[in-house]
């Protein structure tokens, strides 16, 4: 199936992969054994107790979050230092089928996925895109692999993925790709080095939904989270990119918390932009 409509145009090899200084030191002193993502520390109530005590990945239960008729969040959850931490990602659901944006955290919540996708909506997955190479977005990727779903990602996304073991992709993805699937469209576009190198977006025109994954945090979030990857001066252009392609849009959902409009946008660069940060 060939599901690009749009023209792609070469953009990686331009990147820049200078790492500020500051960064580093700021990576090193407090993610020597961070991987996962920009977490928001789930604040609603969760699905099983929670302590201080290490909880299993098998007993985080998948849960879902209407946006509209054809827009679900799957919200997952993961452990980090012993703390719970839940990470959005999406299912579009179109006449021919459903497209899903990022894994849940686990391998676990990904047969939850699949179940619940196939008991709600009896409809086959037509594939699977990935926002960036970290795990709050691929865990489950090699579940969708044994499915034999595409797993679409941009070819940055492709080679950092591969470094990290988290399985192939296929890098069709450019600075911005539409696809199709069914009856609606699905567009991706990269704005810049953010939270990671390879963080893309994900833009519903027929809903105006925007997903900001990780490049986008949460208004209740009060610091930027894991900025191993990040490129901070960088994070604020690549914000303001979406802010001025999107301005329509009417719903945005961050890679963790809460979703909400185009203020959480302001909010990162507010983040951004703070001394304290
Ligand atoms: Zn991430």
């Amino acid at each position: 199936m060939n599901f690009v409509s749009s023209k792609n145009t070469r953009f990686f090899s331009s990147i820049p992969f200078m790492i500020p200084i500051r960064v580093l030191i700021l990576a090193f002193c407090i993610g020597f054994s961070f991987t996962k993502c920009n977490f928001q520390k789930a604040s609603a109530p969760l699905p099983f107790p929670v302590s201080n005590d290490i909880v299993s990945q098998s007993s985080h239960h998948l849960e879902w979050i209407k946006v509209k008729e054809t827009v679900w969040i799957h919200k997952s959850y993961g452990e980090f230092g012993g703390q719970t931490y839940s990470a959005n990602g999406l299912v579009i659901v179109t006449n021919k089928g459903v497209v899903v944006v990022d894994t849940p955290w686990s391998e676990s919540q990904t047969e939850e996925l699949f179940a619940w996708i196939q008991s709600k909506f009896q409809k086959e997955i037509l594939y699977l895109i990935v926002t960036h190479a970290h795990d709050d977005r691929m865990a489950g990727t090699p579940l969708f692999q044994k499915r034999n779903i595409p797993i679409f990602s941009t070819s940055l996304t492709a080679k950092l993925a591969k470094e990290k073991g988290f399985g192939k992709t296929n890098p069709i993805l450019d600075i911005q790709t539409r696809l199709g699937a069914g009856n609606q469209w699905v567009e991706v576009f990269y704005p810049g080095h953010g939270h990671s190198a390879d963080n893309i977006v994900v833009w519903l025109p027929d809903t105006h939904i925007l997903f900001g994954g990780c490049l986008i945090k949460s208004l209740e979030a009060n610091d930027l989270g894991n900025t191993k990857e990040a490129n901070r001066e960088e994070w604020e252009n690549s914000v303001k990119r979406v802010l001025s392609r999107y301005p329509d849009a009417e719903v945005v959902i961050p890679g963790h918390g809460d979703w909400g409009k185009l203020d959480l946008l302001r909010h990162t660069i507010r983040l951004l932009v703070s001394p304290d940060n």
